[in-house]
């Protein structure tokens, strides 16, 4: 029987190894270990990094395949892992979710980094809301430190933050009326959010639509070349149960 690494941390990544556990497979889902309370998906758990490319490909010694169902913005765990199961010769297989698309009436403006998002919120506003984690903070500092941004966060930013800033600790899934108060009562002018797809954080998106408010967009990045994706889960199930 195949016995499956599943890089997770994410909601399709819980589904997957939900319906891997029913089927009869043996999955261990691996997470970065990044919060201190991580969502656990059913089946065997791994946590913590593996050591780069060589702790990677040392690891696969003991698996025969590799789903990486890691977030969209993980890049560099998607790239050790393209690099890693090629050196060991695993198949690895991409669960990737869509990206969003804008629908007419919302007033999206993309940004090609976390940096150009934060000139961007500073062209259009001066009380942002900053729903793109907590890694990234330090790279909104030039463009708005005299703002009054409210940055929105599952665990503790790890910087100082200027004096006008406020942190939100809050974790998806979220719904419509929480994002309007959220939006309202900070008298927000402008949201920034990755284009992180998946039905967990779009309310915001509808949030801001209803109140007229811009959203800069962070670009996906670059993914690892070559590596096969696929969108939904029930694919990478057939995947994997063909290689039984
Ligand atoms: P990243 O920048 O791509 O990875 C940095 C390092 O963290 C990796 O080199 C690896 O360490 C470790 N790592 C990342 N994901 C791992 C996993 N699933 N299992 C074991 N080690 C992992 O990753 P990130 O953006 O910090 O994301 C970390 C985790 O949070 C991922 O599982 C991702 O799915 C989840 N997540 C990320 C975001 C986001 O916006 N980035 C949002 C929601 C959830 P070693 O080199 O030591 O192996």
């Amino acid at each position: 029987m195949t016995r499956l690494l599943l890089l997770g941390g994410t909601a399709e990544a819980r589904a997957l190894a939900d319906q891997l556990v029913a089927a009869g497979v043996d999955v261990t889902t691996s997470l970065a270990g990044r919060v201190a309370d991580p969502r656990l998906p059913v089946g065997a758990v791994r946590i913590g990094g593996f050591g780069g490319i060589q702790g990677l490909r040392a690891a696969l010694a003991d698996y025969d395949a590799v789903v990486d169902a890691t977030h969209p913005f993980a890049t560099t765990m998607s790239a050790n892992a393209a690099a890693a199961c090629a050196a060991a010769d695993r198949p690895l297989l991409r669960l990737e979710r869509p990206g969003w698309v804008q629908r007419a009436g919302q007033a999206w403006h993309w940004a090609d980094s976390h940096a150009h998002a934060g000139q961007l919120a500073a062209r259009l506003g001066n009380r942002p809301v900053l729903t793109i984690g907590r890694q990234h903070l330090s790279s909104y500092l030039p463009a708005l430190a005299g703002a009054a941004v409210v940055a929105r966060v599952v665990a503790p930013p790890s910087i100082g933050l200027p004096p006008s800033w406020s942190v939100i600790r809050d974790r998806g899934p979220y719904a419509l009326p929480g994002e309007l108060a959220l939006l309202r009562d900070h008298g927000a002018d402008v949201i920034v959010t990755k284009d992180s797809g998946g039905e967990y954080t779009w309310p915001k998106m509808l949030a801001a639509e209803q109140l007229g408010l811009p959203v800069v967009v962070v670009r996906r990045p670059a993914r690892p070349a070559g590596v096969p994706t696929v969108n939904d889960v029930e694919r990478v199930v057939a995947w994997v149960l063909a290689g039984d």
